[in-house]
């Protein structure tokens, strides 16, 4: 049974995950490259350590959140990485997105040190880490998984096990070209439906209950239309991902036409400047491009000029018949 848990990488995605296992009961290590964001962990009881290969010494599982697979081969083979710590018998586990090629490579060294390894991804952001909310793949060696399992019911709110090593990476990028593909289709038919003169609130009253609605959809499109891009998903961990996918497709000859597009609106978005604001600010790329800004209408604007003068009781209560959502719903 697992009792004895280090963390590796406090982001976005980790801190949230090492949050749970602290409220679980878990006796937690946690390691991050910038120490500072270890501090709130060792207040709520968490040992901290000072690299990764003093984190990782004596525990049942080493678990690792990190942002690309550059950082994960720094960790695990960099000096004082995880390798120069772990032992025989011990578990690590990759959460981070990289490309199942790397899952691999993980395998094949902590296997040398006579370590299991799980590759264990995850879809949901921000939020659905601080709540345990993620819905969780993990792939490797069926009886490793059944031990970890219980850990990541305390993370998610599903765990699917995915069968070999690399699988649930590969899941992972599968998932994520879907949601680059929504996102870009959520942008440019806003872009559109501004372009067009549509009400955008009612816009998004029509895609909340539409047979193509989705949560992602919905949460992205309000946010836009509240000029909210404060970070979940970052910009540039988007493209970072659509690089892995492209990668991942062409060494399959597996055709990705409409992802090529993304990942160039992606990359403009990231030109821009707003790399390290959430993903959906790929619909920036689009509006320098149409040279419109997308957002929810102010509940005075266009109607009130439509009014004549000093009929403001009029304006009320034409306001409020035809524009329902410009009054507080997003
Ligand atoms: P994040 O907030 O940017 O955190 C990245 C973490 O990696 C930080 O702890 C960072 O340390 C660490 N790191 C980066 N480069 C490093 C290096 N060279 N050596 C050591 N540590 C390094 O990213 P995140 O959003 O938590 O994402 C983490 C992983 O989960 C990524 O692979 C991402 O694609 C994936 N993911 C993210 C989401 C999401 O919605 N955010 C959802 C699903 C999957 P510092 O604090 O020192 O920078």
């Amino acid at each position: 049974m697992i009792k004895t848990i280090s963390y590796l990488g406090l982001g976005t995605m980790g801190s949230g995950m090492a949050s749970n296992l602290l409220k679980a009961g878990y006796q937690i290590t946690v390691w991050n490259r910038s120490p500072e964001k270890s501090e709130s962990f060792a207040r709520k009881g968490a040992r901290l350590a000072s690299s990764p290969a003093e984190a990782v010494r004596d525990v049942d599982l080493v678990v690792y959140s990190l942002s690309n697979d550059q950082a994960v081969e720094e960790v695990i083979f960099g000096t004082k990485g995880i390798l120069s710590g772990i032992k025989e018998g011990q578990i690590a586990m990759d959460m981070s997105t990289v490309l199942p090629a790397t899952s691999l490579r993980e395998q094949e060294a902590y296997a040398k040190h006579g370590v299991d390894f799980l590759d264990a991804p995850v879809f949901g952001s921000k939020q659905e880490s601080a709540d345990a909310k993620l819905w969780i793949m993990a792939a490797g060696n069926k009886a490793i998984f059944e031990k970890v399992k219980p850990v990541l019911e305390h993370l998610g709110q599903t765990v699917h096990y995915l069968g070999k090593n690399g699988n649930a990476a590969a899941m992972k990028l599968v998932g994520n070209l879907i949601v680059a593909l929504e996102l870009e289709a959520l942008a440019e038919g806003l872009v559109l439906a501004q372009k067009a003169g549509l009400d955008l609130s009612t816009v998004m009253e029509v895609v909340k209950v539409a047979d193509f609605r989705s949560p992602l959809l919905v949460s992205n499109g309000q946010n836009i239309l509240k000029r909210d891009f404060s970070t979940s998903f970052a910009l540039k961990l988007m493209l970072k991902d659509a690089a892995l996918i492209e990668k991942f497709a062409k060494s399959l000859q597996s055709p990705i036409p409409a992802l090529r597009v993304v990942g160039k609106n992606l990359e403009s978005a990231v030109t821009l400047g707003f790399g390290e604001e959430n993903a959906s600010a790929l619909i920036r790329a689009l509006e320098k491009e149409a040279s419109v800004e997308v957002k929810g209408r102010s509940p005075f604007s266009p109607v009130k000029r439509s009014l004549k003068r000093g009929s403001r009781n009029q304006f009320m209560r034409v306001r409020k018949k035809s524009h329902p959502c410009a009054i507080g719903t997003l």
